[in-house]
């Protein structure tokens, strides 16, 4: 299997080198360059598996050659067993068919888990056997950048820096950052932004002398190799449901379209899903380009789901690329128009393409901690506040109405945002008992402006354990 750019100038490469690489060469994302083709027999197949044995069975087109079939056994196996669920993404019923499909059992408590756990270990054998190391540096808003510390430390060939906006993380996800005691993982504190975190990701990336000098690798969703795991709990849920025989739908709460692109992927490869739906929070740029066709900028409005606050969404652009029928030199031009001008136009057909693929909606603060209550008056089950964009979404679509059950994505415990989930319930979640302790646990951050030459600086002097 080989991927290209979605801005067509950058070399295909395999899934390795891609992983390696993140971005593309060319400032593009890697896409497959066909996909492949799970059959119903297979999808059929997929029932009553084990997740790692199911993530085996749908990784192993994507990964091609790059892995042998006995290590990518091995490190599927050991990506999950930290999880604190035997099902690793259970299901839980809350509604006449709709399900919160749980992602929210891992080490960090955040579906963000499912993908960096493997991909810490796809890296590390990649380096080893390359003997060369890495510097990996990531943007976060929250969940990926505990993901990447938990999944990184103590590996030994790589460094690992984070990028996280100041005082718009929860105390929760910060301290999964900055708690863990491991020298080659760091967290830096950012006066800015998500955006601004990304952007300064972006800016290293595009710094070819600063690239090399670093060996600098991403592991931010852009990263397909995060795609490609995530695409396993769409095929392990649906067949849950009765896929192939019956067709599923899913609703995503999106920020950066990662995980609903990996929705998207699966359903590409065979998965009969049958509507797939985006949920924003007030940071609706999603819903606004695909409701109007103009995708513009605008700035971030902290909210209650922080993971969410997001305006530039980059893996949109994977989407986009499909859109105009892979034309590598239109994403380039948009991409450019997004750069100089803080928007562009999606023409038709491209629109109508994701019209047809993408429902969207969007859910605003009062509502997320309305949908909190009623989910918990309804079902008893407690969600987060991301969770809950995604299930007041799914019930705007007529979720328990429609044929195909609607699986809405848990993405987080309750007790990564214990605030808004009391203000809503009167009830503060408790975090899982192997996190006693993380309150007490000694902080190691640095404090950034944001400014790249600063940042360039802490990352080259491998600050301080
Ligand atoms: C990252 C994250 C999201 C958004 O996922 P994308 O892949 O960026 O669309 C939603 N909810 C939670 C809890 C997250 O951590």
């Amino acid at each position: 299997m080989r991927y290209v750019s979605t801005r067509g100038k950058a070399p295909p490469l395999d899934f390795e080198s891609a992983m390696l690489a993140g971005l593309a060469s060319d400032g593009g994302l890697y896409v497959p360059e066909r996909w492949p083709r799970f059959s119903e027999a297979d999808i059929a197949g997929f029932s009553g598996l084990t997740y790692e044995e199911t993530a085996f069975r749908v990784m192993k087109p994507f990964v091609g050659e790059s892995v042998s079939d006995a290590n990518l056994r091995d490190y599927v196996e050991r990506s999950y067993e930290g999880f604190g669920h035997a099902a690793r993404c259970p299901l839980a019923q809350i509604e006449p068919n709709v399900f919160l499909l749980e992602l929210f059992h891992g080490p960090t408590l955040a579906f963000k888990d499912f993908a960096m756990q493997l991909v810490a270990r796809l890296f590390q054998a990649a380096l080893s056997r390359r003997g060369e190391r890495a510097t990996i540096i990531g943007a976060t808003s929250g969940d990926t950048g505990s993901a990447a510390i938990e999944a990184f430390r103590g590996l030994e060939s790589v460094s690992v820096f984070i990028l996280f906006p100041e005082g718009r993380v929860s105390e929760v996800q910060r301290r999964q950052m900055t708690t863990p005691r491991d020298s080659n993982v760091h967290a830096l504190a950012v006066r800015g932004d998500f955006d601004d975190c990304q952007a300064r990701v972006k800016d290293m990336f595009n710094d070819a002398r600063f690239r090399r000098e670093m060996s600098l690798a991403g592991i931010n969703s852009i990263n397909w190799a995060r795609v490609a795991a995530q695409m396993v709990y769409y095929f392990a849920s649906a067949s849950a449901l009765g896929a192939p025989a019956r067709k599923v739908s899913f609703t995503v709460p999106t920020g950066n379209f990662g995980d609903i692109f990996a929705g998207h992927a699966a359903r590409a490869s065979g998965l009969p899903i049958e509507r797939l739906v985006l949920a924003t929070n007030q940071n609706d740029i999603l819903d606004r380009a695909i409701g109007s066709g103009h995708y513009r900028t605008a700035d971030v409005k902290p909210s209650i789901s922080p993971s969410m606050d997001i305006q530039v969404s980059s893996n949109f652009e994977r989407a986009l690329f499909e859109a105009c029928g892979r034309d590598g030199n239109a994403i380039a031009g948009m991409m450019a128009r997004l750069a100089s001008e803080g928007g562009f136009e999606i023409a038709e057909p491209a629109l109508t393409w994701l019209r047809e693929r993408f429902a969207s909606g969007t859910c605003t603060e009062a509502e997320t901690i309305e949908t909190i209550a009623k989910t918990f008056r309804r079902s008893g089950a407690v969600v987060c506040p991301h969770t809950a964009v995604g299930v007041k979404v799914a019930s705007d679509q007529g979720a328990s109405r429609g044929t195909a059950p609607m699986v809405s994505l848990a993405t987080a415990h309750p007790a990564k945002f214990p605030e808004a989930v009391e203000r809503a319930i009167g009830i503060s979640p408790k975090l899982p008992a192997r996190f006693d302790g993380i309150h007490r646990a000694a902080e190691r951050v640095h404090s950034v402006d944001n400014d790249i030459d600063e940042i360039k600086d802490a990352i080259r002097g491998g600050l301080p354990a």
